[in-house]
């Protein structure tokens, strides 16, 4: 492995050549490669996370070239997790990425989510979403998860020490999801600007790195350029919390 790839990093007194080590020993899953885990998979794999986990059993679509920045014209009908691994070795080939192109069982996510070091969701679907909240806690691995619709995006950090709270403690409602929108549209930059935060928030739980957003929810309105923080409170009633 060259060193150079990774000066600007190393550099860093935060990082330093230990801190590039420990994220070369990262595993990481990311669960929905649509614009959030695009965005997400080029900055981890750009930085040198050792092993990423790719999960989607979506194929490329037209309508996903806007957004979707590890596709293109060409990918369109191939397993979203081909194109994307093709395009991710290409920018940095000491890396190792495995790729799950089928919809995992509760068993198999929980096998998986054992196994990496943090979990990020990028998924569009509010049962898949659970369903990784479920294993993540159960696992005890931290999860990262954004959402955006129209001109708004969210993100949160859940360290699933054991105490809560956790995504299903935010959203034990479908309706209050932001991500239930589906076929109202999105602006493309919007998933970019989350995919990019989620990427950050996983470097930094790697690093061993403190974070306002652990635990938090933080709210993006794009259209006005605006962002809102809000505390999260562990749900006496969560499934997840009390299992
Ligand atoms: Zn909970």
């Amino acid at each position: 492995m060259t060193t150079s790839r990774y000066a600007r990093h190393e550099v860093l007194p935060e990082i330093g050549q230990e801190g590039q080590e420990r994220i070369g020993k990262g595993r990481v899953l990311i669960v929905g490669l649509g614009g959030l885990g695009c965005s997400a998979a080029q900055y981890l794999a750009g930085s040198g996370v050792g092993t990423l986990i790719l999960n989607d059993f979506d194929r490329v679509d037209e309508t996903n070239l806007s957004r979707q920045i590890l596709y293109d014209s060409r990918d369109v009908g191939e397993l979203k997790v081909d194109a994307a691994r093709k395009r991710l070795n290409l920018m940095n080939p000491d890396i190792r990425i495995s790729c799950l192109s089928e919809r995992l069982s509760p068993a198999t996510l929980l096998s998986h989510i054992e196994a990496v070091s943090i979990v990020l969701d990028g998924t569009d679907n509010f049962a898949t979403r659970l369903a990784v909240n479920h294993a993540a806690v159960k696992a005890r691995v931290p999860l990262v998860t954004g959402a955006a619709v129209r001109f708004e995006g969210q993100l949160s950090v859940f360290l699933n020490t054991g105490t809560g709270p956790c995504y299903r403690c935010l959203y034990c409602d479908e309706d209050e999801w932001l991500g239930n929108c589906q076929g109202t549209g999105v602006v493309a930059p919007v998933p970019g600007v989350i995919g990019t935060l989620m990427a950050m928030e996983a470097l930094k739980l790697l690093l061993g790195l403190d974070s306002a957003l652990h635990n938090r929810l933080h709210l993006w309105d794009g259209k006005r350029g605006e962002w809102r923080d809000v505390a999260l409170k562990t749900d006496p009633e969560c499934l997840d919390c009390q299992a």
